[in-house]
């Protein structure tokens, strides 16, 4: 089915605007939806000049004008996703609404940005050697920078219902992810469920962030359904195909790490070497690692791996 079928098709009118990321991803879709008043801006893409021209022309192509943007909904605080929001929301005059607990993240990412250290101590944590943990820190230092601080009008807890559409709280590859569900069966997914990419755990320490990505999964499984509008890529369907695959893959990622474990105990970054046997570059370096540490926490609420005090995890007799 192609994108002009899906905007012909979705009864509540949603139009999608495609904006370019000088990331590997290629591009991030922010969605328009038509509310009483005006329109609700889902999402808006990243601080770069082109990411705004591109949001500019778009809206221009839909006759939208800036004052028209009553409400910005962020689905959840990547740099990505929210990079532009100050400025949306400076140009628009519109409200601002995020998930609580995405609120809360972003506070703490960018107090510990401006403090110049790490938000949660996870490379610590993987027994990543120092040298790379300089990399990696250094990758990174331009996402950093796309973090600002911002005052949401709206905390949304899920479960509220937005003009034609339900929020539906999603935590897992954010603790404060959201999805909005429409009334024809529409779905904007944000980052939870992309067509052909399994979207990056997010672990935080003492959270189980695979666990309430599993239960999300499964959350949106058991709504029904039609178009999937992801952040990346172009709508599609079959979320509950999608969700039995991605569990399965990774319980399938689960089995890999115990088999390791099961030779002799191992540190999360010896783990990533396992894993991804050909050499990462620091950027993905730290998204192996945390989707490591997110499995291996999922599993420790198993009871399948216990942590050691010197950092490295077992796995139990199962
Ligand atoms: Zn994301
Ligand atoms: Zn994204």
């Amino acid at each position: 089915m192609t994108e002009i079928d899906h905007q012909r098709e979705n009864r509540h009118g949603i139009r999608r605007l495609d904006l370019p990321l000088p990331w590997e991803l290629g591009q991030v879709n922010a969605y328009l939806v038509p509310v009483d008043d005006g329109w609700t801006l889902v999402d808006c893409g990243m601080t770069t000049p082109e990411c705004l021209s591109a949001l500019e022309t778009q809206l221009a192509r839909e006759r939208v004008a800036w004052g028209d943007i009553k409400l910005l909904l962020l689905t959840h605080m990547h740099p990505d996703h929210m990079g532009l929001a100050p400025k949306v929301l400076e140009l628009s005059g519109a409200k601002l609404a995020m998930h609580r607990r995405e609120f809360a993240l972003l506070e703490e990412t960018v107090e510990a940005i401006e403090q110049r250290r790490e938000p949660d101590g996870a490379l610590d944590l993987a027994r990543t050697p120092a040298e790379l943990q300089t990399k990696v820190i250094a990758a990174f230092t331009d996402v950093r920078r796309s973090f600002v601080r911002l005052k949401p009008d709206l905390l949304l807890e899920g479960g509220e219902r937005l003009g034609a559409a339900q929020v539906v709280w999603t935590p897992g590859h954010s603790p404060g992810h959201v999805c909005l569900h429409f009334d024809d069966g529409s779905l904007l997914t944000g980052d939870h469920l992309l067509e052909n990419i399994t979207p990056n755990i997010s672990w935080m320490p003492e959270e189980d962030a695979l666990g309430d990505f599993i239960a999300s999964l499964e959350r949106v499984a058991a709504l029904e359904c039609g178009t999937l509008y992801p952040s990346h890529g172009l709508p599609f369907s079959g979320h509950r195909e999608w969700a039995a695959q991605t569990i399965a893959h990774h319980h399938e990622r689960c089995d890999e790490i115990i088999t390791a474990l099961r030779i002799h105990p191992r540190t999360a970054h010896e783990l990533v070497g396992i894993l991804w046997p050909r050499r990462l570059s620091s950027f993905h370096y730290r998204f192996a690692v945390y989707e490591v540490l997110a499995h291996l926490e999922y599993l420790r609420g198993l009871s399948r791996t216990v942590l050691e005090p010197n950092s490295t995890w077992t796995s139990t007799a199962d």
